[in-house]
């Protein structure tokens, strides 16, 4: 079940008081609009009735997929490893739901892109791992962004002789968008098998998967 908590928040620009909905679990299979509206960012955005203030509030969230069998939780603060209360909620939650893929993100937008991963029913892991592959996959990008950038992976086309995957390429001033064929994935899921005995299984507890974890196992 969804739990909502409605806060009242001081706009930023006008101070007016407000009230605005928190989502602290969020679930998926039985609440498919409210994951509609995380993808679309409107549950995290506030707009001011008086001054038409927008901006994005991100808070912690638990994101619970019981088909998919997945838990994705937002801590924007990072997960303190001092805080007994969050390590009870955590292994609550694994105890719980012991053979889920469990996963601990920072932004809205790595607990979106892990959203479609698992839509896309990709392997986050195979996909991290094929991040550090793509800068030489798209060397047009690379002189059009500059160097510090970051891939966020947003879908899967296909047409009918093809199949790609596709990324966000965001920099701090623009995105665009990286298509790259799907047997990149599938080599991707080859290193993956390789060094099963450093990943597990991915599931039972709680994971932070993105490109340093990738890089460092
Ligand atoms: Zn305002």
């Amino acid at each position: 079940m969804s739990k909502p908590a409605t806060m009242s928040i001081d706009c930023y620009e006008c101070h007016t008081p407000q009230k605005f909905v928190m989502w602290q679990t969020l679930n998926s299979t039985l609440d498919p609009e409210l994951k509609q509206d995380l993808l679309n960012r409107s549950l995290t955005r506030f707009t001011c009735s008086k001054c038409g203030l927008e901006l994005e509030l991100i808070y912690p969230l638990l994101y619970h997929d019981m088909e998919r069998e997945l838990m994705i939780w937002l801590r924007p603060d990072g997960v303190d490893e001092e805080d007994t209360k969050l390590k009870e909620e955590l292994s609550l939650a694994e105890r719980e739901c012991g053979h889920h893929s469990l996963r601990i993100v920072q932004t809205v937008i790595q607990l979106i892109e892990k959203i479609l991963i698992w839509d896309c029913g990709l392997d986050d892991r195979a996909v991290e791992m094929m991040k550090p592959m793509l800068p030489s996959n798209s060397p047009q990008l690379t002189g059009q962004l500059g160097s510090d950038f970051s891939f966020y992976f947003s879908g899967v086309k296909e047409t009918c002789d093809a199949k790609a995957l596709v990324f966000d390429v965001a920099s701090e001033s623009t995105s665009v968008e990286l298509t790259v064929p799907y047997n990149l994935y599938l080599e991707s899921t080859g290193m993956l098998v390789s060094r099963l005995a450093e990943f597990g299984d991915g599931r039972g507890s709680w994971l932070r998967v993105d490109l340093k974890h990738v890089a460092k196992a």
